[in-house]
């Protein structure tokens, strides 16, 4: 039994690292082979521990949800959403007693949910309900990878944490669902509520914990302190909290929420303040509905729902067709919202959207609008019709998997306009001043028709275009001339090249290093590197096939584009560091840590002076120790230099 205990705590602790901490500890297929000898033994000995990970696979569907009585009742939190509103109830708070300091966390937008756990093992999960009653899911969250079935700690201990389905679960998912999930909050909704475990475990549900709301025998004085113990006992917790002293700490702190929340891998829809220290909270109190010890600020909604009045088909560069749809304008995000993409066809089809309909409509900072789903039809809905003609020049369309493409590569205007406000976007060739409206001006009034053409363009040509003046001609001409040493991974990305993005431009450069082996490469070749897959490999074969392609390269080529070999990025977390060595080092030869400082962007000189940062001291130094020391320059032993670059 200890052996089954023993392997039952290992797997639970690779889990811990690899879904909490997101640092795994041990690779998939050694995983898989615990786990298999895990389910032998089981099923060998007919004993389940009850914190056994093969519990997570969900048991039998539930005929029906049982209400659950909180014994602890799950307050809701006072809301606003004005920086004034905020301050006032600071001020509020710091009138009664102004040493009072703040813990300042992400609002999450999830399920809320409690837990209890007793002799440290997990006896009931609830939904919040109204507060006071709420839905037995425990067979539910069981199955949550981010739940622990088993705890160190062995008292009666009721905790409360947010159900929430990460985005990048969200939209794995959907790549294959038939109906594919509007947002990640009623995703994990769903999940939770559904009958069935087993569809809750498929959902790759998370759970972060935050609220300790009852505990026997263990005193917690502060919320730093909860977060303490809910970290030592491996529940998984969100460590971007901060402690406020100040009113305009706290402003700060939920404004810096604001502009990093795009960037978080779950939803929040605020932040949320609570005084810090347990024993000042009890001073405070609660009102019917909610504590006086903390408030939540929300902020603007990135999701709502308007009508869908039009269709727009957009021709991309690559000659993909994608639906645009145009909408009653809505405010989110801090901004005016009138069209969103779908993506293409297909998605019009699995969303259900049709003409008139309201749909849902979100946007987060860095990403186009997107339609999510149908909130209401109504009485004017009529489907939207598949279109069979290029809308830019009239071809038959082509049908290639999810998408539709016009295939009249060389001669549709569109797609002629947009390969060349690609080419000159900021991450490919970076020719400032040229956009949407200048490329179309360039096609349509000098005749542009490549990216090679860009560098046949004189002053007098550009005088000819609207909003081009001296200075803007000139800034176009220096980019266009400074645009002919370029990068490998930006060049392969000015390319255009269908599935080939950013991320995937600079893959291949770094496989292929040159322009030539790039030029030549099989798809089983491009297939070796990691996520890619045949779609995309084929992609870049088939570009290079088309005769168009490369005398347009060609030409680039014959223009003067110089295109850089691949380098390996340097580090540069020495960067600008000046080191002098003295002493023998315990690992590191001379020559090595000269080269691991210069690998990582710093210098190493022969003498001390003012300017040294740095003296790296080994066993047996020389004088120039001394007069580092004379001259204050603060010394570093190998340890501390390899944290450095860490
Ligand atoms: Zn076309």
């Amino acid at each position: 039994m200890d052996e089954m205990q023993e392997l039952v705590n290992l797997i639970n602790y690779h889990n811990y690292n690899y879904y909490c901490l997101d640092n795994p500890t041990i690779s998939d297929a050694e995983w898989d082979k615990l786990y298999d000898k895990l389910l032998e033994m089981e099923a060998k000995t007919g004993v389940v521990l009850p914190d056994s990970p093969t519990k997570k696979v969900g048991g039998e569907p539930l005929s029906a949800f049982k209400k659950y009585t909180h014994e602890i009742t799950l307050y809701s939190l006072e809301k606003c959403n004005q920086y004034q509103d905020l301050t006032d109830w600071l001020n509020d708070k710091k009138a009664k007693n102004k040493n009072i300091n703040f813990f300042v966390e992400y609002k999450y937008d999830g399920l809320t949910i409690s837990i209890t756990y007793e002799n440290g093992i997990l006896v009931n999960a609830a939904t919040r309900g109204n507060g006071f009653v709420g839905e037995d899911v425990t067979e539910q969250v069981k199955t949550i990878r981010t739940v622990p079935l088993k705890i160190d700690y062995k008292g009666k201990v009721i905790v409360q944490g947010e159900a929430i389905m990460k985005l990048s679960e969200l939209s794995k998912y959907n790549k294959t669902a038939e109906e594919p999930l509007k947002n990640a909050r009623n995703a994990a909704a769903g999940a939770i509520r559904n009958l069935d475990p087993k569809v809750t475990k498929s959902r790759n549900l998370d759970v972060i914990f935050y609220s300790i709301n009852y505990i026997d025998n263990f005193d917690i004085k502060t919320q730093v302190e909860s977060h303490k113990f809910l970290k030592d006992n491996h529940f998984n917790v969100c460590d971007d909290w901060k402690i406020c002293n100040t009113i305009e700490e706290v402003e700060m702190a939920v404004k810096q929420i604001d502009v990093e929340k795009s960037k978080l891998d779950f939803l929040i829809d605020g932040a949320v303040i609570k005084i810090n220290d347990i024993s000042e909270r009890k001073m405070f109190g609660y009102t019917a509905k909610f504590p006086r010890w903390a408030i939540a600020f929300k902020f603007e909604a990135q999701e709502m729902s308007s009508k869908l009045t039009n269709i727009i088909w957009q021709v991309g560069r690559t000659g993909k067709i994608t639906p645009i749809a145009e909408i009653e304008p809505v405010e989110l995000a801090g901004a005016t919202v009138k069209r969103a993409t779908l993506n293409n066809y297909n998605d019009i089809l699995r969303k259900k959207v049709k003409l008139n309909d309201y749909v849902f409509v979100r946007r987060s900072n860095e990403v186009i609008p997107e339609i999510l789903g149908v909130a209401r039809e109504t009485e004017d809905s009529t489907p939207i019709q598949k279109i069979e003609y290029c809308p830019s020049c009239g071809s038959k369309l082509v049908e290639i998997g999810a998408n539709l493409f016009c295939k009249n590569t060389f001669h549709c205007a569109e797609q002629i306009v947009d390969r060349l406000t690609h080419y000159a976007s900021r991450d490919a060739m970076n020719l400032i001043g040229i956009r949407d409206k200048t490329s179309k001006q360039l096609f349509e009034i000098l005749g542009v028709t490549n990216v090679a053409d860009i560098y046949n363009l004189k002053e007098e040509d550009l005088k000819k275009l609207d909003g081009f003046k001296d200075k803007k001609i000139t800034n176009l001409l220096n980019a266009i001339e400074n645009s002919k040493t370029v990068e490998l991974d930006k060049f392969i990305y000015s390319l255009g090249i269908l599935n080939i993005g950013k991320k995937s431009a600079k893959l291949l450069a770094k496989e292929f290093k040159t322009i030539e082996n790039f030029k030549n490469a099989s798809v089983e070749q491009i297939n070796n590197i990691f996520d890619f897959g045949d779609v995309m490999s084929e992609s870049v074969v088939e570009y290079f096939k088309n005769e168009n392609n490369i005398e347009i390269i060609n030409k680039l080529f014959e223009k003067g584009v110089k295109v850089l070999d691949y380098k390996e990025e340097k580090s540069q977390k020495l960067s600008s560091m000046t080191f002098v060595l003295t002493g023998t080092l315990p690992s590191l030869s001379r020559d090595e840590a000269t080269k691991l400082i210069e690998d990582n962007g710093g210098t190493v000189t022969s003498s001390v002076s003012k300017k040294t940062d740095f003296i790296l001291l080994g066993e047996e130094p020389g004088s120039k120790y001394q007069k580092g020391l004379e001259l204050g320059i603060k010394i570093i032993d190998e340890k501390e230099l390899k944290k450095m670059i860490e």
